[in-house]
């Protein structure tokens, strides 16, 4: 990197940790940003004028709350409620929510930042927003999990709606939630709208949309494979962490590309099934009982259980995806996959890969995915919920499948072009923060200073 690029970034990033002190997940989400999209900013003196990055990366509105329920036993709980309203530019703000004890401002601020990239990138209509609290519903019994809900939609009843801000499920927000968070949506505001996505089919969800982000992330990683290495997942071994809705449906569109997946994890540990993983058995555990994953060595045998979730990135493989959460392969996964023959990674979580995993991946040629562009099917998905929505109809699992997909060859093949237009031919990820920024940044300064 040239010296003057190189001092506009560490200037950006200074400003950026003085103004958001002790927010390290958000650092790292912009500088990634920053670092890819410097010298195109500073060829374009509008975008300085205009101080558009600086802008995007600072919240149009934050929204902090108390979340008081009654457990089980009548005593009161209070958890922290938030919604990072980040940007609106093309379109109302929209992004999961995820409940998990480890939530906080830095971590939804830094997803909400990713999101506003992502979603343009679904040339969808879409800002950026991401919401949450740390409530953790492990453990918590339904009508636990229903009064928390009903309180969080409580407060944030005032801040949303099916044209201003549209959440969605993250991390432990599934169909329960999303039910229960319409429900107090529609009885606080008496309105039957699709302010959420991720609805039940009965109440205006879209078909394919359990399956949209997991089905995305191989769609885009098939075509990014047949692109750029006239390969595909036809008799490939991958790694796949989580066990989750991303990680479900992925390993379920991976083995149905003649992929063999042989992982699955959770926080506790991982499974590696050497004969290639039974999704019934894991769908069984997770989706029917909320069971742990170590129960699928007790069912299948041939099977290992192993404690702890870093192990997973040393189970050989010719393909990685990473699918349950932040920086989930630090530097030394990321050597322990390249040297076990591993070429491809594509992130099916949020910001899985640490700057120095990203680095090892660059240093060894992997063909690398970036969460803002592999991951962005849920969303896309959201996008089509949407359109149905306001269209009053569903289309079929075959009308949405195949959007997704074309959506998510869409994005492989503008990354690219962007990535070949600013000089850097093939590489996915300055081309997914490029492709994503333009359309945004355009809008804003078509919007004016606001
Ligand atoms: P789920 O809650 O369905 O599953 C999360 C999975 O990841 C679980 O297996 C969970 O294990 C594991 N996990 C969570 N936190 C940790 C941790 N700190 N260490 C190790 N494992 C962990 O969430 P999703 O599948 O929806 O989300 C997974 C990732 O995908 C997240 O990064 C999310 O932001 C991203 N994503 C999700 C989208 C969606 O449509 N759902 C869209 C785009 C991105 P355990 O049960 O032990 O907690």
């Amino acid at each position: 990197m040239e010296k003057h690029v190189q001092q506009y970034v560490d200037d950006f990033m200074a400003q950026i940790v003085a103004k958001n002190p002790g927010e390290k997940e958000f650092h790292q989400a912009v500088h990634e940003v920053v670092e890819s999209l410097a010298e195109y900013i500073l060829q374009n003196p509008v975008l300085q004028k205009m101080k558009v990055l600086e802008r995007i990366a600072e919240p149009e509105r934050v929204v902090m709350f108390r979340v008081p329920w009654l457990n089980d036993k009548g005593e009161i709980e209070i958890n922290k409620g938030y919604r990072i309203e980040m940007n609106s530019a093309i379109g109302p703000y929209k992004g999961g929510i995820r409940f998990h004890s480890s939530v906080n401002l830095s971590i939804l601020k830094f997803l909400a930042f990713e999101q506003t990239f992502k979603n343009s990138l679904t040339t969808l209509p879409m800002g950026g927003g991401k919401g949450g609290s740390d409530f953790n519903p492990k453990g918590k019994s339904d009508a636990e999990v229903m009064r928390f809900c009903q309180a969080f939609m409580t407060e944030l009843s005032r801040h949303i709606g099916q044209f201003t801000d549209v959440p969605a499920g993250d991390i432990n927000v599934g169909g329960r939630e999303i039910g229960y968070l319409f429900g107090q949506y529609k009885r606080i505001r008496d309105e039957y709208s699709g302010v959420l996505t991720g609805k039940g089919l009965e109440f205006g969800g879209s078909l394919a949309r359990t399956e949209a982000t997991g089905y995305g992330l191989c769609y885009y990683t098939a075509e990014a494979m047949r692109v750029l290495r006239n390969d595909s997942f036809e008799g490939k071994t991958v790694v796949i962490s989580g066990s989750g809705n991303v990680a479900i449906f992925a390993t379920e569109k991976a083995q149905a590309l003649g992929a063999k997946v042989v992982t699955a994890s959770d926080s506790n540990g991982y499974i590696y099934d050497p004969n290639g993983i039974q999704l019934d058995v894991v769908k069984d555990i997770k989706l029917g009982h909320r069971g742990r994953i170590k129960e699928y060595a007790e069912r299948v045998p041939g099977s290992e259980y192993h404690e702890g979730c870093k192990g997973v990135w040393t189970v050989p493989c010719d393909i990685a995806l990473p699918c349950a959460t932040q920086n989930e392969i630090d530097e030394e996964s990321a050597k322990a996959l390249v040297a076990n023959g591993c070429t491809v990674v594509c992130e099916g979580a949020n910001m899985p890969s640490t700057p120095e995993a990203i680095a090892v991946y660059q240093a060894n040629n992997v063909l690398y995915g970036p969460a803002k562009a592999a991951n962005a099917g849920g969303v896309a998905v959201s996008g089509l919920e949407m359109s149905q929505n306001s269209y009053r109809l569903s289309w079929t699992f075959e009308e949405v499948d195949g959007k997704l997909k074309s959506i998510m060859e869409n994005i492989v093949a503008n990354s690219l072009e962007a990535a070949k237009e600013y000089g850097h031919e093939g590489d996915l990820m300055l081309g997914a923060n490029a492709a994503g920024f333009v359309k945004v940044a355009n809008a804003m300064v078509a919007q004016g200073v606001l």
